[in-house]
């Protein structure tokens, strides 16, 4: 039976049903608390060749990089690589075009999941929530007092969405229906039937949304085109009272440039999900208030990350039956 080698245990949902399907399934155990470094995945793919075990899909996650090497490690047989992930970025597309290797991945399930993260990042940096709740801590709060740390209104405000994807239409919606924000968005395609409905406006450049968004929100896929579409520059073109959220891929912020913008004041506060460097952050931006960290969080819902599970095995098991799977990336 074939054989399905996945990078990083997943929740167990997705791995039964691979199993119920009668697939082999090696999990790369060492990779349970941490990613695997490149070295121990060529070393457990070979392992698992040496006994006989050609694999015929990968079921990876976004902190393990899949290139040319690893997928002729996994075998002649590799047919599928299901990323257990809405973004691919992770994976070296042309090497597996190259190799007539299937890449999908799990939109859709997350993407309410997402979008709420977004919004908690965003009400918790304009309500100063972390800083409040540090204050608390340590024993600060002596008194009510009329001026006690400030923060700022989220409704009525103008939000500029960079990417009005599936996650950027989301948050853009609970912007409008729940908070009654203004939405200005940018994206190469527009979405005339999304500005209707939402009474959204179109900026034809991220240099054009910038300076009128009082919260900026990034939901772009990590490309080369995208990488530090944030940079110094940019940041300068934001208004001081500006919020930065992003909840897409830290390299599409320059993260040096971010803590300058937070220490001089180009910007108010921001609130990220993703690093540049991931698992590193730039050690100035944990020294400062005015910006939350999570640690790529945003779709980690019990409910959520077994959906993506499920997602990823059932693309797997349609490849393998010769059909095309229902999230095959193009
Ligand atoms: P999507 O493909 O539906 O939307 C992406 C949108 O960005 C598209 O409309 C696309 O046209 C637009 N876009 C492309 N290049 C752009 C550019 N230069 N400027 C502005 N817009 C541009 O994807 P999605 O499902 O909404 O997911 C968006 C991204 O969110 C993913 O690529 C992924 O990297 C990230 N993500 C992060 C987490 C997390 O845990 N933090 C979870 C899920 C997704």
């Amino acid at each position: 039976m074939a054989e399905v080698f996945v990078t990083r245990p997943i929740p167990n949902r997705g791995i039964e049903i691979l199993k119920a399907e009668g697939f082999d399934v090696v999990i790369n155990e060492i990779a349970r608390e941490r990613a695997a470094t490149k070295e121990e995945m060529l070393a457990a793919l070979g392992q698992a060749r040496n006994e006989g075990k050609p694999f015929s899909a990968l079921l990876s996650v976004l902190t393990e990089e899949i290139d040319a090497e690893i997928m002729d490690a996994a075998g002649p047989q590799l047919k599928i690589i299901a990323n257990y992930a809405v973004g691919f970025d992770n994976i070296d597309l042309a090497a597996a075009k190259q190799r007539r290797i299937m890449v999908t991945n799990t939109p859709e399930v997350l993407t309410n999941t997402v979008a709420e993260h977004t919004f908690a990042l965003m009400l918790a940096i304009a309500h100063r929530v972390s800083e409040a709740d540090r204050f608390s801590r340590a024993g600060l709060y002596k008194a009510w007092g009329p001026e006690l740390l400030l923060g700022t209104d989220v409704s009525g405000k103008t939000l500029g969405v960079i990417g009005l994807g599936r996650i950027g239409s989301r948050v853009a919606h609970h912007a409008v229906k729940g908070f009654g924000m203004k939405v200005m968005y940018t994206d190469p395609k527009p979405n005339p039937d999304f500005e209707r409905e939402y009474g959204a406006i179109y900026a034809a450049s991220v240099d054009e949304l910038l300076p009128q968004g009082d919260f900026v929100s990034i939901h772009a896929p990590l490309l080369d085109s995208t990488r530090h579409l944030i940079n110094e520059a940019r940041l300068k073109m934001m208004r001081p009272t500006a919020y930065l959220i992003n909840t897409s891929r830290g390299p599409i912020i320059d993260e040096k440039a971010l803590a300058a913008a937070l220490v001089q004041g180009w910007i108010k506060g921001a609130a990220i999900d993703v690093f540049e460097n991931e698992p590193e952050i730039t050690p100035e931006l944990k020294t400062l208030d005015n910006i939350i960290l999570t640690p790529h969080i945003a779709s980690a819902t019990a409910e959520t990350r077994n959906k993506m599970a499920v997602l990823a095995a059932e693309n797997i098991i349609e490849a393998l039956e010769g059909k095309i799977p229902p999230n095959l990336v193009k």
